[in-house]
Protein backbone atom coordinates (compact mmCIF):
# COMPACT_ATOMS: atom_id res chain seq x y z
CA UNK A 1 0.00 0.00 0.00
CA UNK A 2 1.65 3.18 -1.01
CA UNK A 3 1.16 6.37 1.47
CA UNK A 4 -0.32 9.54 -0.14
CA UNK A 5 1.91 12.50 -0.76
CA UNK A 6 -0.64 14.88 0.25
CA UNK A 7 -4.14 14.77 1.28
CA UNK A 8 -5.49 15.82 -1.53
CA UNK A 9 -4.77 11.95 -3.55
CA UNK A 10 -5.62 10.19 -1.00
CA UNK A 11 -7.11 6.76 -2.76
CA UNK A 12 -8.80 3.80 -1.48
CA UNK A 13 -10.39 0.55 -2.89
CA UNK A 14 -13.53 -0.23 -1.04
CA UNK A 15 -15.58 -3.94 -1.81
CA UNK A 16 -18.61 -3.09 -2.90
CA UNK A 17 -21.27 -5.86 -3.27
CA UNK A 18 -24.08 -3.42 -3.82
CA UNK A 19 -25.66 -4.00 -0.62
CA UNK A 20 -27.27 -1.27 1.39
CA UNK A 21 -24.07 -1.22 4.33
CA UNK A 22 -21.23 -1.39 1.36
CA UNK A 23 -22.55 1.38 -0.67
CA UNK A 24 -23.01 3.27 2.82
CA UNK A 25 -19.49 2.96 3.71
CA UNK A 26 -18.18 4.00 0.40
CA UNK A 27 -20.48 7.03 0.76
CA UNK A 28 -18.68 7.74 3.83
CA UNK A 29 -15.52 7.80 2.41
CA UNK A 30 -16.39 9.55 -0.08
CA UNK A 31 -18.09 12.13 2.21
CA UNK A 32 -14.40 12.52 4.03
CA UNK A 33 -13.29 13.95 0.46
CA UNK A 34 -11.33 10.05 -0.20
CA UNK A 35 -10.92 9.13 -3.88
CA UNK A 36 -12.93 5.97 -4.06
CA UNK A 37 -12.55 3.12 -6.61
CA UNK A 38 -14.75 0.17 -5.72
CA UNK A 39 -14.01 -3.84 -6.52
CA UNK A 40 -16.90 -6.17 -6.88
CA UNK A 41 -16.74 -9.91 -6.86
CA UNK A 42 -18.87 -11.99 -8.80
CA UNK A 43 -19.10 -16.27 -8.50
CA UNK A 44 -21.14 -18.23 -9.66
CA UNK A 45 -22.45 -19.38 -6.48
CA UNK A 46 -23.90 -15.78 -6.47
CA UNK A 47 -28.29 -15.82 -6.30
CA UNK A 48 -28.85 -12.70 -7.55
CA UNK A 49 -26.69 -12.43 -11.20
CA UNK A 50 -27.80 -13.67 -14.26
CA UNK A 51 -25.36 -15.79 -16.63
CA UNK A 52 -22.56 -13.40 -17.36
CA UNK A 53 -24.74 -10.29 -16.40
CA UNK A 54 -22.22 -9.52 -13.45
CA UNK A 55 -23.49 -7.68 -10.56
CA UNK A 56 -26.59 -5.90 -11.47
CA UNK A 57 -26.94 -4.29 -7.95
CA UNK A 58 -23.76 -2.77 -7.87
CA UNK A 59 -24.34 -1.23 -11.07
CA UNK A 60 -26.78 0.52 -9.56
CA UNK A 61 -24.79 1.20 -6.26
CA UNK A 62 -22.20 3.10 -8.80
CA UNK A 63 -24.60 5.32 -10.12
CA UNK A 64 -26.06 6.05 -6.26
CA UNK A 65 -22.13 6.86 -5.43
CA UNK A 66 -21.55 9.77 -8.67
CA UNK A 67 -20.17 7.19 -10.77
CA UNK A 68 -16.48 5.60 -9.00
CA UNK A 69 -14.21 4.01 -11.02
CA UNK A 70 -15.65 -0.08 -10.49
CA UNK A 71 -13.74 -3.04 -10.70
CA UNK A 72 -15.20 -6.51 -11.40
CA UNK A 73 -13.78 -9.47 -10.62
CA UNK A 74 -15.68 -12.59 -11.37
CA UNK A 75 -14.23 -15.42 -9.25
CA UNK A 76 -13.78 -19.19 -11.02
CA UNK A 77 -11.66 -21.75 -10.18
CA UNK A 78 -9.49 -20.52 -7.54
CA UNK A 79 -12.74 -19.52 -5.57
CA UNK A 80 -13.41 -23.33 -6.13
CA UNK A 81 -10.58 -24.41 -4.14
CA UNK A 82 -11.10 -22.41 -1.96
CA UNK A 83 -14.61 -23.50 -1.26
CA UNK A 84 -13.60 -27.09 -1.28
CA UNK A 85 -10.46 -26.84 1.33
CA UNK A 86 -11.74 -23.59 3.64
CA UNK A 87 -8.60 -23.10 6.60
CA UNK A 88 -11.10 -21.87 8.26
CA UNK A 89 -14.32 -24.12 8.00
CA UNK A 90 -17.78 -23.81 6.98
CA UNK A 91 -21.03 -22.11 8.64
CA UNK A 92 -24.25 -24.19 8.45
CA UNK A 93 -24.22 -24.88 4.90
CA UNK A 94 -21.34 -25.30 2.70
CA UNK A 95 -20.21 -21.88 3.13
CA UNK A 96 -16.51 -20.90 3.91
CA UNK A 97 -17.39 -17.16 4.62
CA UNK A 98 -14.13 -16.37 6.41
CA UNK A 99 -11.86 -17.50 3.65
CA UNK A 100 -14.20 -16.27 1.64
CA UNK A 101 -13.96 -12.32 2.88
CA UNK A 102 -9.99 -13.56 3.13
CA UNK A 103 -9.60 -14.36 -0.45
CA UNK A 104 -11.49 -11.43 -1.43
CA UNK A 105 -9.38 -8.72 0.99
CA UNK A 106 -6.57 -10.78 -0.83
CA UNK A 107 -7.94 -10.17 -4.42
CA UNK A 108 -9.06 -6.47 -3.35
CA UNK A 109 -5.32 -5.69 -1.26
CA UNK A 110 -3.51 -6.66 -4.82
CA UNK A 111 -5.65 -4.09 -6.77
CA UNK A 112 -5.15 -1.48 -4.02
CA UNK A 113 -1.30 -1.75 -4.56
CA UNK A 114 -2.13 -1.76 -8.67
CA UNK A 115 -3.78 1.43 -8.52
CA UNK A 116 -1.56 3.29 -6.14
CA UNK A 117 -4.05 3.33 -3.30
CA UNK A 118 -3.77 3.81 0.37
CA UNK A 119 -6.05 1.48 2.65
CA UNK A 120 -9.53 -0.63 1.56
CA UNK A 121 -12.80 -0.43 3.06
CA UNK A 122 -15.63 -2.55 3.73
CA UNK A 123 -18.90 -2.59 4.49
CA UNK A 124 -19.03 -5.10 7.19
CA UNK A 125 -20.85 -4.60 10.26
CA UNK A 126 -19.74 -6.13 13.47
CA UNK A 127 -22.05 -9.34 14.71
CA UNK A 128 -24.24 -8.69 11.65
CA UNK A 129 -23.59 -12.31 9.77
CA UNK A 130 -22.64 -15.17 12.41
CA UNK A 131 -19.75 -16.28 10.76
CA UNK A 132 -17.57 -14.06 9.53
CA UNK A 133 -18.21 -10.86 11.09
CA UNK A 134 -17.80 -11.39 14.55
CA UNK A 135 -14.75 -10.08 16.28
CA UNK A 136 -12.64 -13.27 16.10
CA UNK A 137 -13.36 -13.91 12.97
CA UNK A 138 -12.84 -9.89 11.64
CA UNK A 139 -9.43 -10.53 13.50
CA UNK A 140 -8.54 -13.16 11.51
CA UNK A 141 -9.67 -12.01 8.33
CA UNK A 142 -7.42 -9.28 8.77
CA UNK A 143 -4.39 -11.43 10.28
CA UNK A 144 -4.35 -13.93 7.45
CA UNK A 145 -5.32 -11.26 4.43
CA UNK A 146 -1.84 -9.87 5.33
CA UNK A 147 -3.48 -6.11 5.53
CA UNK A 148 -3.83 -5.88 8.84
CA UNK A 149 -4.44 -2.21 10.05
CA UNK A 150 -5.53 -1.21 6.54
CA UNK A 151 -8.82 -2.55 6.18
CA UNK A 152 -11.23 0.31 7.37
CA UNK A 153 -14.98 -0.54 8.21
CA UNK A 154 -16.41 2.47 8.76
CA UNK A 155 -19.68 1.66 9.86
CA UNK A 156 -18.50 -0.18 12.48
CA UNK A 157 -15.00 1.24 13.14
CA UNK A 158 -15.67 2.60 16.98
CA UNK A 159 -15.36 -0.98 17.77
CA UNK A 160 -11.93 -1.76 16.63
CA UNK A 161 -8.74 -0.54 17.23
CA UNK A 162 -7.93 3.02 15.23
CA UNK A 163 -6.74 1.40 11.57
CA UNK A 164 -3.73 2.87 9.59
CA UNK A 165 -6.12 5.71 7.74
CA UNK A 166 -7.53 6.62 11.10
CA UNK A 167 -3.99 7.14 12.67
CA UNK A 168 -2.76 9.43 9.74
CA UNK A 169 -5.26 11.24 9.67
CA UNK A 170 -6.27 10.24 6.10
CA UNK A 171 -10.30 9.50 7.84
CA UNK A 172 -11.72 11.14 10.62
CA UNK A 173 -12.38 8.50 13.33
CA UNK A 174 -15.17 10.96 14.69
CA UNK A 175 -16.94 10.60 11.32
CA UNK A 176 -17.02 6.95 11.57
CA UNK A 177 -19.68 5.05 13.49
CA UNK A 178 -20.44 2.35 15.95
CA UNK A 179 -22.81 0.05 14.57
CA UNK A 180 -22.86 -3.24 15.21
CA UNK A 181 -25.93 -6.65 15.22
CA UNK A 182 -28.31 -7.60 13.12
CA UNK A 183 -30.99 -4.76 13.23
CA UNK A 184 -30.92 -2.64 10.01
CA UNK A 185 -32.61 0.63 11.12
CA UNK A 186 -29.47 2.97 11.29
CA UNK A 187 -28.30 1.94 8.20
CA UNK A 188 -31.74 2.42 6.32
CA UNK A 189 -32.26 5.95 8.04
CA UNK A 190 -28.74 6.74 6.83
CA UNK A 191 -29.18 5.91 3.54
CA UNK A 192 -32.65 8.49 3.55
CA UNK A 193 -30.53 10.86 5.09
CA UNK A 194 -27.56 10.29 2.30
CA UNK A 195 -30.63 10.25 -0.39
CA UNK A 196 -29.45 6.26 -1.06
CA UNK A 197 -32.88 4.84 -2.31
CA UNK A 198 -32.38 2.10 -4.24
CA UNK A 199 -30.45 -0.43 -3.17
CA UNK A 200 -31.68 -4.50 -2.85
CA UNK A 201 -32.58 -6.31 0.27
CA UNK A 202 -30.18 -8.45 2.34
CA UNK A 203 -31.84 -11.53 1.41
CA UNK A 204 -30.20 -12.21 -2.16
CA UNK A 205 -26.99 -13.38 -1.63
CA UNK A 206 -24.75 -17.16 -2.11
CA UNK A 207 -26.06 -20.39 -2.38
CA UNK A 208 -23.12 -22.13 -0.74
CA UNK A 209 -25.61 -21.02 2.52
CA UNK A 210 -28.68 -22.69 0.98
CA UNK A 211 -29.23 -26.07 2.68
CA UNK A 212 -30.43 -28.07 -0.63
CA UNK A 213 -27.54 -26.55 -2.78
CA UNK A 214 -25.28 -27.29 -0.09
CA UNK A 215 -25.94 -31.28 0.00
CA UNK A 216 -25.41 -31.05 -3.63
CA UNK A 217 -22.28 -29.22 -3.45
CA UNK A 218 -21.30 -31.50 -0.52
CA UNK A 219 -21.73 -34.76 -2.72
CA UNK A 220 -20.43 -33.35 -5.88
CA UNK A 221 -16.91 -32.75 -4.21
CA UNK A 222 -17.02 -35.83 -2.52
CA UNK A 223 -17.76 -37.53 -5.97
CA UNK A 224 -15.14 -36.01 -8.47
CA UNK A 225 -11.87 -36.11 -8.92
CA UNK A 226 -11.51 -32.31 -10.54
CA UNK A 227 -13.86 -30.54 -9.92
CA UNK A 228 -14.59 -27.54 -12.16
CA UNK A 229 -16.18 -24.61 -11.96
CA UNK A 230 -18.19 -25.40 -15.03
CA UNK A 231 -20.19 -27.84 -13.64
CA UNK A 232 -21.48 -25.62 -11.08
CA UNK A 233 -24.29 -24.26 -12.95
CA UNK A 234 -25.28 -27.90 -13.87
CA UNK A 235 -26.08 -28.32 -10.02
CA UNK A 236 -28.18 -25.12 -10.15
CA UNK A 237 -30.59 -27.41 -12.41
CA UNK A 238 -32.84 -30.55 -11.96
CA UNK A 239 -33.29 -32.71 -9.04
CA UNK A 240 -30.22 -35.19 -8.57
CA UNK A 241 -29.64 -38.83 -8.01
CA UNK A 242 -26.84 -40.20 -6.70
CA UNK A 243 -26.93 -44.29 -7.52
CA UNK A 244 -24.72 -46.79 -5.79
CA UNK A 245 -21.68 -46.83 -7.73
CA UNK A 246 -21.45 -43.80 -8.04
CA UNK A 247 -23.06 -42.75 -11.33
CA UNK A 248 -25.44 -39.59 -11.30
CA UNK A 249 -28.40 -39.58 -12.65
CA UNK A 250 -30.03 -34.83 -13.24
CA UNK A 251 -33.73 -34.82 -14.44
CA UNK A 252 -35.37 -31.81 -15.48
CA UNK A 253 -38.17 -30.90 -13.33
CA UNK A 254 -39.73 -28.17 -16.21
CA UNK A 255 -39.39 -27.44 -19.97
CA UNK A 256 -37.10 -24.18 -18.82
CA UNK A 257 -35.11 -27.20 -17.35
CA UNK A 258 -35.15 -29.28 -20.27
CA UNK A 259 -33.60 -26.71 -22.40
CA UNK A 260 -31.15 -25.83 -19.42
CA UNK A 261 -30.05 -29.60 -19.43
CA UNK A 262 -29.57 -29.78 -23.59
CA UNK A 263 -27.47 -26.63 -23.12
CA UNK A 264 -25.32 -27.48 -20.15
CA UNK A 265 -24.51 -31.35 -21.52
CA UNK A 266 -21.57 -32.57 -22.08
CA UNK A 267 -20.32 -35.32 -24.71
CA UNK A 268 -19.01 -37.27 -22.12
CA UNK A 269 -21.73 -37.79 -20.24
CA UNK A 270 -25.49 -39.31 -22.04
CA UNK A 271 -28.31 -36.79 -22.73
CA UNK A 272 -31.55 -38.67 -23.00
CA UNK A 273 -34.71 -36.71 -24.73
CA UNK A 274 -37.92 -38.27 -24.88
CA UNK A 275 -38.77 -38.29 -28.71
CA UNK A 276 -42.40 -39.06 -29.16
CA UNK A 277 -43.95 -38.58 -25.46
CA UNK A 278 -43.84 -35.36 -23.06
CA UNK A 279 -41.48 -36.19 -20.59
CA UNK A 280 -38.45 -34.81 -18.78
CA UNK A 281 -35.09 -34.57 -20.43
CA UNK A 282 -32.12 -36.31 -18.23
CA UNK A 283 -28.53 -36.24 -17.85
CA UNK A 284 -26.28 -39.50 -16.90
CA UNK A 285 -23.12 -39.17 -15.80
CA UNK A 286 -21.59 -42.79 -15.71
CA UNK A 287 -23.12 -45.96 -17.82
CA UNK A 288 -25.89 -46.61 -16.15
CA UNK A 289 -28.43 -46.55 -18.77
CA UNK A 290 -31.06 -48.56 -17.74
CA UNK A 291 -31.61 -46.86 -14.47
CA UNK A 292 -32.06 -43.61 -16.80
CA UNK A 293 -34.46 -45.04 -18.44
CA UNK A 294 -36.23 -45.64 -15.85
CA UNK A 295 -35.74 -42.13 -14.12
CA UNK A 296 -37.16 -40.53 -17.43
CA UNK A 297 -40.43 -43.12 -16.87
CA UNK A 298 -40.61 -42.82 -13.28
CA UNK A 299 -41.17 -38.69 -14.01
CA UNK A 300 -43.97 -39.85 -17.26
CA UNK A 301 -47.44 -40.26 -16.94
CA UNK A 302 -48.43 -43.72 -17.27
CA UNK A 303 -50.54 -43.12 -20.31
CA UNK A 304 -47.49 -41.32 -22.08
CA UNK A 305 -45.21 -44.56 -21.41
CA UNK A 306 -46.43 -47.20 -24.54
CA UNK A 307 -44.41 -47.25 -27.62
CA UNK A 308 -42.40 -44.40 -26.26
CA UNK A 309 -38.90 -43.78 -27.81
CA UNK A 310 -36.34 -42.04 -25.84
CA UNK A 311 -33.00 -40.61 -27.57
CA UNK A 312 -29.74 -41.04 -26.08
CA UNK A 313 -26.80 -38.72 -27.12
CA UNK A 314 -23.02 -39.67 -26.16
CA UNK A 315 -19.61 -39.00 -27.59
CA UNK A 316 -21.43 -37.38 -30.34
CA UNK A 317 -23.30 -40.55 -31.26
CA UNK A 318 -27.18 -40.91 -31.47
CA UNK A 319 -29.07 -43.66 -30.16
CA UNK A 320 -32.94 -44.35 -30.08
CA UNK A 321 -34.24 -46.70 -27.43
CA UNK A 322 -37.37 -48.42 -27.35
CA UNK A 323 -39.01 -48.86 -23.94
CA UNK A 324 -41.16 -51.67 -25.50
CA UNK A 325 -38.08 -53.72 -26.61
CA UNK A 326 -36.90 -52.79 -23.25
CA UNK A 327 -39.69 -54.36 -22.14
CA UNK A 328 -39.76 -57.05 -23.83
CA UNK A 329 -36.33 -57.76 -22.19
CA UNK A 330 -36.36 -56.89 -18.76
CA UNK A 331 -40.11 -56.15 -18.33
CA UNK A 332 -39.78 -55.93 -14.29
CA UNK A 333 -37.29 -53.08 -15.09
CA UNK A 334 -39.10 -51.46 -18.21
CA UNK A 335 -42.67 -50.94 -17.27
CA UNK A 336 -42.73 -48.45 -14.15
CA UNK A 337 -40.02 -45.94 -13.17
CA UNK A 338 -37.83 -46.43 -9.72
CA UNK A 339 -37.50 -43.69 -7.63
CA UNK A 340 -34.98 -43.18 -5.25
CA UNK A 341 -34.73 -39.44 -3.01
CA UNK A 342 -32.99 -37.15 -4.78
CA UNK A 343 -29.73 -35.97 -3.25
CA UNK A 344 -31.07 -32.35 -1.58
CA UNK A 345 -33.52 -34.62 0.48
CA UNK A 346 -31.79 -37.40 1.29
CA UNK A 347 -30.71 -37.98 5.21
CA UNK A 348 -27.24 -38.88 5.64
S1 LIG B 1 -22.15 -15.93 2.28
FE1 LIG B 1 -21.05 -16.71 0.46
S2 LIG B 1 -20.26 -14.84 -0.54
FE2 LIG B 1 -20.82 -14.26 1.55
S3 LIG B 1 -18.93 -14.48 2.73
FE3 LIG B 1 -20.06 -16.41 2.92
S4 LIG B 1 -19.24 -17.73 1.31
FE4 LIG B 1 -18.64 -15.61 0.80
Amino acid sequence: MQAPKSKKNIKAVGLLSGGLDSTLAAKMMLEQGIEVHAINFTSPFCTCTPKKAGCAAVVTAIKALGGIPLKQVAMRDEYLEMVQNPKHGYGKGINPCIDCRILKIKKAGEYMRKIGASFLFTGEVLGQRPMSQHKQAIAIIDEDSGLKGHILRPLSANHFEPTVPELEGWVKREKLLGISGRSRKTQISLAAEKDIRDYPCPAGGCLLTDGHFSEKMRDYLKFTDQPSIRDISLLKVGRHFRLEGGDKLIVARNEQECKALKDLFREKDHLLTPLNFPGPVLILQGSSLPAAVEKVLYYTKPAHRKNARIECRHLGKNQIISLDEMASQAPHKASMGRNEEPINTRRS
